[in-house]
């Protein structure tokens, strides 16, 4: 198999695998049981969010683990709106959001919240005079992603913080697709990371909180971390992540030089007649999200079993659904079925890479023909 799916997950590096595997097997205890055990567990989570907030790279502020950044978004979006002063019950953000953003804050209009959702231009981007038009002092939170999960596109979040901090709003990222590939803006207050999206286990993410913006807890009990979130911690798991942040930071002119021959490479091996969805400039280029007229991806990938890659998302894709993300660029529904997302990375050569885009090609020949 060809795997060209680094957006919905990606392979666990061998060293985290190898700094995990004692404290699967071996090393059980509970690190917040208080024998010599379980210290020296909460001891291996303390340095693992040490790596964390290390890689993330942003002063004045904390990290906690939480199961996914999922839970690390609904965390943000209502601990906040639970913590709000009076009067500020606006949020806003993107059309093109994860879904684990879009439906939290659709979910909280039911519960008072007044949401304003941002157009995108036909780049993926905002256009930041849509903010400053939106912006007044019920705003309490703006909440926009780094790095699009499925055009890759990359908004302008540190501007974005400061028109927030400057309606005295605070500014909310979600921080995923972009975390150990490019800097952390230092302006956000909130951030959400994902540890199997920089080579790291499933299961674990975290939200990084500035000092004194922590949002209310999600979910209660025993407040095994730092008081603020409930359930106990698996220090497989934390240890994982942050040798996988550790990583991420030690490669990070190594990966990105090997994506950027990637990206190129794919090009060429392409060849012409495909249009790329989303801004290339403005972007991290380990996402090639394009497409060509006559395409059917869904079909494509039926014909290309062993080659995995994907239409848009991983949650759009099989739904049937047409991708909301492409649809808010403003792609016909024809145009967005025609599209297809090939995401590549750190362990994906050269080779295979050019292998599968002749592939790709091809059949986009065929079914041109069959079209025709
Ligand atoms: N946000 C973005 C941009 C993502 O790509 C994803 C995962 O696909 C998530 C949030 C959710 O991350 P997790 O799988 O840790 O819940």
């Amino acid at each position: 198999m060809i795997y060209l799916d680094y957006q919905a997950t990606t392979p666990l590096a061998p060293e985290v695998a190898a700094a995990m595997q004692p404290w699967i097997e071996e090393k059980f205890a509970n690190p917040h049981s208080p024998s010599r055990w379980g210290r020296e567990a909460d001891a291996a989570v303390d340095v693992a969010r040490s790596q964390v907030e290390k890689a993330i790279g942003l002063r004045d502020g904390s990290v906690a683990f939480t199961g996914s950044a999922t839970e690390a978004l609904n965390w943000a979006l209502k601990g906040t709106v639970e913590k709000a002063p009076p009067g500020r019950n606006r949020i806003i953000t993107v059309a093109t959001e994860h879904a684990a953003v879009l439906d939290t804050c659709e979910w909280l209009t039911d519960r008072g919240v007044d949401l304003t959702l941002l157009p995108v231009k036909p780049d993926g981007l905002i256009d930041l005079e849509d903010l400053e038009r939106e912006l007044d002092d019920r705003v309490l939170l703006v909440a926009v992603m780094l790095v699009n999960n499925e055009i890759g596109v990359i908004q302008t979040v540190t501007e974005i913080a400061r028109m927030a901090h400057d309606a005295g709003a605070l500014m909310l990222c979600d921080a995923v697709q972009g975390f150990g590939r490019i800097e952390i803006p230092e302006e956000a207050d909130l951030v959400a990371i994902s540890a199997h999206k920089i080579h790291g286990p499933k299961g674990i993410g975290a939200l990084w909180m500035r000092d004194g913006a922590e949002p209310a807890p999600l979910l209660h009990g025993g407040g095994q971390e730092r008081q603020m979130r409930s359930g106990t911690l698996s220090p497989a798991l934390c240890v994982g992540f942050g040798e996988a942040a550790k990583l991420a930071q030690s490669r990070a002119t190594r990966d990105y030089d090997h994506v950027q021959k990637l990206w190129t490479a794919a090009l060429n091996a392409l060849g012409p007649g495909w249009v790329i969805n989303g801004d290339t400039r403005h972007r991290y280029h380990g996402n090639l999200n394009i497409r060509r007229e006559g395409v059917d991806g869904a079909r494509m990938m039926a014909d290309l079993r062993d080659i995995a890659f994907s239409l848009g998302s991983a949650c759009a894709s099989g739904s049937g659904r047409p991708s909301h993300v492409l649809r808010a660029l403003g792609l016909s529904y024809p145009e967005a079925r025609s599209s297809v997302r090939l995401g590549f990375g750190r362990y994906t050569t050269r080779q295979e890479l050019v292998d599968a885009c002749h592939r790709i090609a091809a059949v986009a020949k065929q079914q041109e023909h069959l079209d025709a």
